[in-house]
């Protein structure tokens, strides 16, 4: 078990971000979930992961607003004393194709998916780098490895984390802090539930679209059961990227 460790999981109040946040409770971790507006999801997580019999909050803030951001998280520090684990799950989808996308379309999903990793990131390493030890996760996507039409957006954003991750796991290291990503493929969650699965499934050669555990038990994984691990893009994507 592993008693005493912290986490903050973004976007942590349904979908991957909530599955993640149980795994970890499950191993003992205390939990902060963070989520955007969806007041009712989150409570029933807090109830979800106190049921573990670990500590649990939830913040409502806007990942993509740095000052809500760095709010937060001294609210955060002051309540649980450190975060040892970072997981920056929090996304947005506003697909089009890239002749018809709107800035904001654009805007919106780089800065809630690429540039709130920086605005949680920043504070979060900080206090790592004084701990001398952390593990952060990035949800990437295999949008980011492979590109997706329709979604330019989200391919550069995801792209970015990807970079993100490697460079910050180079120069995290020497502090013991360990940065890697995962790479989920089609994910059964409210953001893919207007995708037609059927004809993606053929396209999986594992035949099966993954669940929100599946890519869990890998963010648990680089988490908490390696520490010699980092840099690291893992796809959880039933071979669709291979
Ligand atoms: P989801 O079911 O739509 O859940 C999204 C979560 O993010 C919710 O907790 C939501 O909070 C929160 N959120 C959204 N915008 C936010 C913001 N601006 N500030 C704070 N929280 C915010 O999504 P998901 O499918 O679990 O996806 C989670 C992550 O995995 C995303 O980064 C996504 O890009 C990535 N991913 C998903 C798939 C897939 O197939 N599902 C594949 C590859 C990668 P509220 O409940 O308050 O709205």
């Amino acid at each position: 078990m592993q008693e005493n460790k912290v986490a903050l999981v973004t976007g942590g109040s349904r979908g991957i971000g909530r599955a993640c946040a149980l795994k970890l409770a499950e191993a003992g971790v205390n939990v902060v979930i963070n989520y955007a507006g969806n007041d009712e999801a989150a409570e029933k997580t807090v109830k979800d992961i106190e049921a573990f019999g670990v500590k649990a909050a939830k913040k409502k803030f806007n990942v993509a607003d740095k000052e809500a951001v760095d709010t937060a998280i001294k609210e955060i520090v002051e309540e649980f004393g450190k975060i040892d684990i970072l997981v920056n799950n929090a996304g947005i989808t506003r697909d089009g194709l890239f002749m018809r996308m709107s800035d904001t379309q654009w805007l919106d999903v780089i800065n809630t998916n690429l540039n709130s990793a920086y605005f949680v990131t920043n504070p979060v390493s900080k206090l790592m780098i004084k701990q001398r030890s952390g593990a952060i996760i990035n949800m990437a996507s295999i949008s980011g490895i492979y590109g997706n039409a329709g979604q330019a957006n989200y391919s550069t954003a995801k792209a970015g984390l990807i970079g993100f991750t490697k460079a910050l796991a180079k120069e995290l290291a020497s502090r013991n802090i360990r940065v890697n990503a995962v790479a989920p493929g089609f994910i059964q969650t409210d953001m893919t539930k207007d995708l037609p699965m059927d004809a993606i499934v053929e396209r999986i050669p594992l035949k099966k679209l993954g669940n929100p555990e599946d890519v869990a038990a890998a963010v648990k994984f680089l988490a908490l059961d390696t520490d010699y691990i980092t840099g690291q893009v893992l796809s959880v994507d039933g071979g669709l990227v291979i």
